[in-house]
Parts: C-alpha cells; structure tokens; sequence
C-alpha cells in the first residue's frame, strides 16, 4: 500500500473535486462489481483524525475504495 497515494485519495474525497468525482463514480461501478472488493476494518479519516473503522477495500492492496477511487492510484489488475 502507498501511503502518500492514499493520504491524495483521502484529500480528494475530502476535498471533492468535480472531475474526480465523475471519474469515482465510474471507479465506484467497477469496483463494486468486482470480487476483490470486500468489507472490513480499514484507516480512515473521521473528523480530522486518522481511526479504524468498518467500510470497504481491495483486497489486492489493501487500500480503502473510497479514498483508492479518489486517488491517482491505479486498479492493481487493471480494470480502471
Ligand atoms: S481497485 Fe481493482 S482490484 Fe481492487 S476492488 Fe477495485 S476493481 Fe477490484
């Protein structure tokens, strides 16, 4: 997992840039129907503050989607 590329994600889901907003929501479908996207514990932030909480990730690297789908990450089997 790349922190740095994590930590953009999360400051584009905070920050809630138009563009990347259509582009997560096209991540978002593909994500969803894919069979690596599970649900479980994963860092996220809540009121400024990094917390463990339950939501979904990808189980090929670990990273949560809400953040991955904001980010300038890439799906790590290609499907986006
Ligand atoms: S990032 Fe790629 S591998 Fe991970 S859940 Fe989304 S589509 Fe699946």
């Amino acid at each position: 997992m790349n922190v740095s590329k994590i930590l953009s994600g999360w400051k584009n889901y905070l920050s809630k840039s138009e563009v990347t907003e259509a582009i997560a929501t096209e991540r978002a479908a593909l994500c969803a129907a894919c069979p690596h996207a599970k649900q479980g514990k994963l860092l996220a932030f809540v009121k400024d503050t990094l917390k463990e909480v339950e939501g979904a990730y990808c189980n090929q690297c670990g990273c949560p989607l809400s953040a991955k789908i904001r980010s300038n990450d890439i799906c790590p089997i290609n499907k986006w």
